[in-house]
Formats: C-alpha cells, structure tokens, sequence
C-alpha cells in the first residue's frame, strides 16, 4: 500500500500516537476515525513499513455483521475436526466462520485513514516509547514526536523467542505454522465446510493437525499447524503438507498460489502492561487467547472497550480476558504443557461432546458457568482435576 508519508509535526502534541500499523493498530485507528466524538483528533501512525503484503489470513467465528464485514471473503457454516477414524462435522450457527485477508484490511483501513487530514503518517523503526510528565515521546530513526496517549503493539519476533526461552512461571507453547493457498486441476474439495483440525498428521511430538479452509471447490489454504516449544524449519512444515496432499488425494494435480508461515505466542504471560499514557495492545497487549492463538475478535474487543472509555474520559483499561477463562486457559496449557493428554484426543473430546456454538462461546470467553462445566466435562476428572489445582496453586 502506498502511503503519502508526511513528517510528524515536531511542534504538535498529537493527541494520540498509535505505534504499530497491524492489526491492532488500524483496528483502533478505523474505530477511532469512526467515533464522531474522537475522529477530528490529532493522530500520529508510525510503523517500521506500510508496504504491507498479504503477510496473513484472519480467520475467526462472529455471530451477525462485524466492522470489518466488506473485507470477509468466505465464510463457512460448517466445521469439521477429524482424528484417525473419527470425524465430526458440527453446524456453526449462530455463529459464521469467517475470512479476512491481510492485504485487504490493510489496504481498507489505510485507504480510508487517508482521507482525514488529522493523521499523520512516519514510516520508520521505533526505538524508544517513553513517558515523560504528562506527555510520551516516541523515537524512530530519524525522528521523534510527542504524544498524550501512545497505544503501542510493537512487539518484534525475536524478543517474544527470547521470552519464550526465559524460565517463565507460566507454560509458553508456540501456535506455529505454514500454509499454501493451493489450486488444484480439478475439484476436489467440498466448499461448505471448514476443516478445523485434522489430526491425521505427523505428531512431532507435539498437538499437529491440517487446517484446511477451501475457498471454491479446486481452491484452499492448508496450513500445517503445531503447538509446541520448537518452531520447525519451513522446510519440515512443507514435507508435511506434501505428503497430507499425496493422501487425501492421490494423483491430483495442483500449484501452489501463496504461502504464509507464522508463530503466534500461547501463554498466560504477559508481555507488557500499560504504563502512564503508553497503553499496549494486541498481542504485546495480551489479546491473544492464550489457549488457542486466536487474537482478531480479541483485539475487536479491546479495540471497541478503548474507544468507549477515551469517549467517555475514563481510565484506559486494555484487559480482554476475564479471570475465569484466563483460568481455563491457563489449566488447558498446562495439560497440553506437560503432556498429561494428548492436544488431539482433548480437543476430538470437546468437538465430539458439544455443539459449535457452546465451543464458540467457550473460546471467545462468553459461555456461561453451566457450558463452561459441559466443556470441563468432556475431558477426564483424573487429569483435568490436577492440573486445575497446579494452576491455582501457582497462582496463590
Ligand atoms: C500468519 C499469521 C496468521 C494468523 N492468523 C490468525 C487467525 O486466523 N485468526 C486469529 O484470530 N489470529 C490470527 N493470528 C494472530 C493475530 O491475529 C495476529 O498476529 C495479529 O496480526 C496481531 O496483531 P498486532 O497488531 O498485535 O500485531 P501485528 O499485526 O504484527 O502488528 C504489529 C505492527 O508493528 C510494526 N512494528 C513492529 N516493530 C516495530 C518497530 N520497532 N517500529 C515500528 N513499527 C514496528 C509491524 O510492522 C506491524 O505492522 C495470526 C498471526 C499470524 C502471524
């Protein structure tokens, strides 16, 4: 995307900074810009580069229209999650699995940022955000601005691989993967239906599954999917794939149209809190789920809860997980952690023993305390019990 890059006006206290054009931050930029109350704000966006690829997918599950509804470019209304003989197909509704590409919302949100005056644009490195009085200064290469807010979600790779490795109270898995959009010669898949996991794949030792999303019937994304404390070399992920496509189906020809390849950290550590006016989000801002990697409606959320309170005056509170999920998320990890169950069997239970939508609910922190215990349920006593205790221990 081609950005009209300005210089930050020196002179101007910005009323706020957002530093980190992702995800979390043109979310915000898009809200704020669609606040009547905050949309003449003065607004810096500084990010390291605006020429944004189609780095990733976002896939996630909504129930009714969401913001970004006009970026949505297939959705499915069914799920399936299969492990050797076994196989579910479950009806997703009320919820839609739907998705986003990268590119797109990129493009969208920047394209639309373009047409107010009060933003202004730095494409550099940041090095420094710092409170100083009441104000934040924020320092590229190159430069440097002030600001009354700062929402930051500059969270680089390599510091999360060095968290990773530090000895942490809480279990840090990698949600890791790489994926190729494929067009085979002729059809081959069938179109209605997202297949979540299929744990019919080399384990490595750890919880592996083939997610694969068809975007017609000769098209889809299969992503090579793993948790685990070891990233694979691209080459390990793509052996896979291969050898999935050679099996499900044999003698099929197909090309491939794209790849995307990523980490996404799965832990109850967090990684940054706010601090005086700098406000941190995204995945430096703990909006990823840490028992799933899901991160998109999480950032949604936080997003829509910062707008709401800078419209109001109030104290920013960034926080998208309750203390009850957190809690879950925190036991599963530790099962999967110290590998008291298998990821697949603990995930074929839940999809065997419940619907879509109480699962959905379940994992976007929404499900009551009686679909909570059905989901509890489906995994034995004798191992989710301990490790509930383990981790409430830990916490005391
Ligand atoms: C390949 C991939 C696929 C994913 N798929 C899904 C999915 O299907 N569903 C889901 O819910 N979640 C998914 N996620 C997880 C999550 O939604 C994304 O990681 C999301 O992009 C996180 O948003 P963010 O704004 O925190 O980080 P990012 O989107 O990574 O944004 C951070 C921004 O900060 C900038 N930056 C970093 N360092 C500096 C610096 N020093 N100076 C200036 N700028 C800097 C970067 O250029 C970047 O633009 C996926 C993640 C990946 C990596």
């Amino acid at each position: 995307m081609q950005v009209n890059l300005e210089n930050a006006n020196q002179q101007t206290v910005y009323d706020i900074i957002i530093a980190g054009a992702g995800c979390a931050g043109l979310s915000l930029l898009y809200a704020i810009l669609n606040s009547p109350s905050l949309s003449s704000q003065t607004i810096l966006v500084v990010d390291k580069s605006f020429e944004k690829s189609n780095d990733r997918t976002w896939c996630f599950w909504e129930e009714g229209q969401g913001v970004f509804e006009n970026l949505v470019c297939k959705q499915w209304e069914q799920i399936s999650i299969h492990k050797e003989s076994f196989s579910t197909i479950l009806a997703t509704d009320p919820f839609v699995y739907k998705m986003i590409q990268g590119e797109d919302f990129y493009n969208y949100v920047i394209s639309y940022a373009k047409g107010f005056e009060n933003v202004h644009w730095v494409e550099s490195s940041i090095h420094l955000v710092d409170n100083q009085d009441n104000q934040v200064v924020v320092e590229w290469d190159g430069g440097n601005a002030y600001g009354k807010k700062v929402f930051s979600s500059i969270l680089q790779q390599e510091k999360l691989f060095t968290i990773s490795q530090s000895n942490l109270s809480n279990p840090f898995l990698w949600q890791h993967f790489k994926g190729w959009l494929i067009q085979f010669d002729e059809p081959v898949f069938n179109e209605m239906e997202a297949r979540l996991m299929d744990f019919n794949v080399n384990q490595h030792q750890a919880t592996a599954f083939m997610y694969q999303l068809p975007l017609t019937h000769r098209k889809a994304l299969v992503e090579y999917t793993l948790f685990s404390k070891d990233i694979l070399s691209a080459s390990q992920y793509e052996t896979e794939i291969k050898s999935y496509l050679k099996i499900n189906f044999p003698n099929k020809n197909y090309q491939i149209l794209h790849e995307e390849i990523g980490a996404i950290p799965m832990t109850s550590q967090s990684f940054a809190k706010n601090e005086g006016n700098i406000y941190v989000i995204g995945t430096l801002g703990n909006a990823v789920k840490a028992s799933t990697g899901y991160a998109f409606q999480f950032i949604q959320k936080q997003v829509k809860q910062i707008v709401s309170q800078l419209e109001k005056g109030v104290t920013i509170d960034t926080q998208v997980h309750n203390t009850r999920h957190s809690f879950y998320d925190a036991v599963l990890l530790y099962i999967l952690d110290h590998k008291l169950m298998e990821g697949s069997e603990i995930f074929k239970r839940i999809f065997e023993k419940n619907s879509a939508e109480t699962i959905f609910k379940f994992l976007s922190n929404t499900s009551n305390i009686v679909e909570d215990i059905k989901i509890m349920r489906s995994l034995p006593t004798h191992i989710f019990l301990p490790a509930a205790i383990r981790v409430l221990l830990r916490r005391s």
